[in-house]
């Protein structure tokens, strides 16, 4: 839910705090982000997969044994150590500064279309905002 803005969008300036996956964001390792299934191990149930996922599943090259349980309930166990299936989505920050960003208008868009300010350190985005927030009490106080 959102509160319904009282002007228009140009009456408005958005603050806000950026690390955009593209830039901040690099890919990981599952021993860097410490992934459950490559500390423990994990198992997959055979009849749950699809023939293509079953051939990829035993021949990707990790290392498993099958365990069978009962009839029609086998699993797939795979031991820890190995990069899990989800390995190509792990991700992990970078070190580089979030982006402070000051835009005019607000979720419904900049209609004047001015550009982006973007500031390098966060103390000077929070002075950004504090002037700002001095400017709308002025006005308010002198109505
Ligand atoms: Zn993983």
């Amino acid at each position: 839910m959102r509160i319904q803005p009282a002007g228009p969008p140009s009456a408005y300036k958005t603050y806000s705090i950026k690390a955009p996956l593209s830039t901040h964001f690099r890919h990981a390792t599952c021993e860097e982000v410490a992934c459950p299934d490559f500390l423990y191990g994990w198992r997959v149930r055979k009849e749950n997969l699809t023939p293509a996922l079953l051939h990829t599943a035993t021949h990707c090259g990790r290392k498993y044994t099958e365990l069978h349980v009962a009839e029609g309930e086998t699993y797939l166990v795979y031991e820890a150590g190995q990069s899990c299936f989800q390995s190509a989505r792990h991700r992990t920050r970078v070190e580089r500064p979030e982006l402070y960003i000051v835009r005019d208008g607000d979720h419904r868009g900049n209609p004047r279309g001015t550009p982006n300010r973007i500031h390098k350190r966060a103390e000077d985005w929070a002075e950004d905002l504090h002037e700002h927030t001095d400017k709308l009490n002025t006005t308010l106080k002198e109505g």
